[in-house]
C-alpha cells in the first residue's frame, strides 16, 4: 500500500500529491480542476526507460513499473483527499500521462482502467479515460485489448530526425510505424485520436513543422493539441510566447487540423506536463 506524503497546490488549483509506496519509491499525481470536477493525471511507472530531453521524469532513472493496485490506490487517496478538502468527491475524467510510459506497463492499466469503469465502482465511461503514450509500439499494437478508451500520441514533431532527437523511442520505433498501426483503430462519432505537440520555441514552431503534421495525419480523424513547453531549471529548451502559440495554432488551422491550445496547469508546483519528478527511494 501507498502513503499520501505530500500535497502541494498551485495558485489555479492544481494540486501535485506525492505518493511513497510501500518499498519506498515515490510518485506524483496531479489534480487539475476542471468546472466543478477533477481530471487525475495518474503515474504508470516509477521513473521511465524512454529519457525524452523535455522530460524531468525521463532524467529519473527507472525504478519498476507499478503494479494495478498502485495505480487505483493513486486514483483513491485522491479521491478521499478531494472528498476531505474540497467536498468533492467528482473526478472528470483520468489520464494516463504523469510519470512512465503507461503501455509500456501494459497488464496494471488495463486492469486499472476496467476497475475505473465497474458499473457498481466508480463507474467512469471509456471516454473518460486517456492514455497517453510516447510511441511504444508493442503496446499501441496491443491498444484494442483496453475497453475503447482514448488514445493521446506524445508527437511533438513530424519530422523523424527532429523526432529522434527529443524522443530517443523514435529511432526504434518511428512515428510512420506507430501512424501505420493507429490509422486503423475504430473511432466512435465524438472521439478523435489526439496528438500532443510540445511546441518549443526555435525548434518545432515553423511553417514547415505544421507542413510536415499536416502530411501525417491529414487522413485521421484527430486533434492536434498544442502545448506550450513548461520550463524547469537546467533546460535547453524555451517556451514561446502566447503569440508565437497562437500563431503555430493558426497555421494548423489554416491547414485544416483540428488544433487545440491545452493551457498549462500547475507550473509553479512543478505540476505541468514534462515536470514530473519524484524524490528518489529513500
Ligand atoms: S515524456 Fe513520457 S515517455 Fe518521455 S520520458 Fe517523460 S514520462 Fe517517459
Amino acid at each position: 500500500m501507498s502513503s499520501l506524503e505530500k500535497v502541494q497546490h498551485s495558485i489555479d488549483g492544481t494540486m501535485k500529491m506525492l505518493y511513497r509506496l510501500s518499498d519506498g519509491h515515490c510518485v506524483e499525481t496531479v489534480a487539475l480542476p476542471f468546472r466543478k470536477k477533477y481530471t487525475l493525471c495518474l503515474s504508470s511507472q516509477v521513473g521511465c526507460r524512454f529519457n525524452c530531453a523535455f522530460c524531468l521524469t525521463g532524467k529519473q532513472q527507472f525504478q519498476r513499473s507499478l503494479t494495478s493496485t498502485e495505480i487505483i490506490d493513486q486514483y483513491l487517496r485522491a479521491w478521499h483527499y478531494l472528498l476531505e478538502h474540497k467536498k468533492t468527491i467528482a473526478t472528470a475524467n483520468i489520464v494516463f500521462m504523469g510519470q512512465g510510459e503507461p503501455l509500456d506497463n501494459f497488464e496494471a492499466i488495463k486492469e486499472g482502467i476496467i476497475y475505473f469503469m465497474q458499473t457498481d465502482g466508480i463507474k467512469l465511461g471509456p471516454r473518460q479515460i486517456t492514455v497517453s503514450t510516447a510511441g511504444y509500439l508493442p503496446g499501441i499494437k496491443r491498444f484494442l485489448e483496453l475497453p475503447p478508451i482514448n488514445l493521446a500520441i506524445s508527437l511533438h514533431s513530424a519530422i523523424n530526425e527532429k523526432r529522434s532527437q527529443i524522443m530517443p523511442i523514435n529511432k526504434k520505433y518511428p512515428i510512420g510505424d506507430i501512424i501505420d498501426v493507429v490509422k486503423n483503430f475504430p473511432l466512435a462519432k465524438k472521439q478523435y485520436l489526439a496528438f500532443e505537440y510540445l511546441l518549443i520555441k526555435n525548434f518545432n514552431d515553423q511553417m514547415d513543422d505544421a507542413n510536415h503534421l499536416f502530411t501525417l495525419i491529414r487522413e485521421l480523424k484527430s486533434i492536434v493539441n498544442i502545448i506550450p513547453f513548461n520550463p524547469y531549471k537546467g533546460t535547453e529548451f524555451i517556451r514561446p510566447t502566447q503569440t508565437e502559440v497562437e500563431q503555430f495554432k493558426q497555421l494548423l488551422v489554416r491547414l485544416r487540423l483540428r488544433t487545440m491550445i491545452r493551457a498549462s496547469r500547475g507550473h509553479d508546483i512543478m505540476a505541468a506536463c514534462g515536470q514530473l519528478r519524484s524524490p528518489s527511494h529513500q
